[in-house]
């Protein structure tokens, strides 16, 4: 049974796939809310980088998580910001090092469930499109849409180069394309949560397709869904 009489939209695939591009464009369109749920991990990523806690010792990083305050937020034009003990630290979240550590964080059972709540409590109040690995698995197992959206590892790496290069960060294919391989290796084999589409979820393989004609084929399928639902 669903929880409100709000719309919620899930899309899940692996890092690079342009799940946050078309979820915010998405939301835009749409006129619903954006949730970035990695951007949760990210956050709590940063704060175990910081002080320097090994990101696999599920005990220490718990530790670490109920000594903090994550929050998420949005400014005047609706864009999400992440805030740990009060200090907007959305750009510093994006840095490499720490999209290791998120994996690495977001692979224990224990931050996962605590985790949990914050993310079901912004889609319980507005009508949302959600990113991230488990939306349509765990977070939002009734959500109206689910999409898996994925693309070969290359395409993913090439596009992930051009969004760090566009945000002033140095890297290089090979790294990116390394960083990647490693994430999607232990997002899909951690016990908790594994990145896997749902089974009614709606695959859309983006290799192929720029950004335009890949917004074309959610646009579709999410305005047939609001259709059904109005
Ligand atoms: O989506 P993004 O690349 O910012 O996520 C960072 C990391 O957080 C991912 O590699 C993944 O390990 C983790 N994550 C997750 N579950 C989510 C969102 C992100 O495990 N719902």
């Amino acid at each position: 049974m669903k929880y409100n009489d709000y719309i919620s939209v899930a899309i899940d695939g692996p890092s690079g796939a342009g799940k946050s591009t078309q979820a915010k464009r998405i939301a835009k369109e749409f006129g619903f809310i954006y949730a970035d749920t990695g951007a949760i991990y990210r956050s709590l990523g940063l704060a175990c980088y910081r002080q320097n806690v090994n990101c696999k010792d599920e005990v220490a990083v718990m530790a670490v998580l109920r000594d903090i305050s994550i929050d998420l937020k949005y400014n005047t034009e609706g864009e999400q910001r992440m805030y740990l003990n009060g200090e907007d630290i959305s750009a510093e979240i994006r840095l490499p090092e720490i999209s290791i550590c998120a994996s690495d964080v977001s692979a224990h059972a224990m931050v996962r469930e605590y985790l949990l709540k914050m993310q079901r409590d912004i889609a319980d109040r507005n009508n949302i499109v959600m990113d991230g690995r488990d939306i349509g698995t765990v977070v939002l197992p009734e959500a109206d849409i689910k999409i898996f959206l994925t693309a070969s590892a290359e395409a993913r790496a090439k596009r992930r180069l051009l969004e760090l290069q566009a945000n002033g960060i140095e890297s290089d294919f090979d790294s990116v394309l390394e960083d990647m391989k490693y994430r999607d290796a232990q997002d899909s084999s951690r016990a908790a949560a594994p990145l896997k589409p749902a089974e009614d979820a709606v695959i859309v393989d983006t290799t192929d397709l720029d950004f335009e004609a890949s917004f074309e084929v959610l646009f579709e399928l999410i305005t047939e869904v609001i259709k059904e639902n109005s």
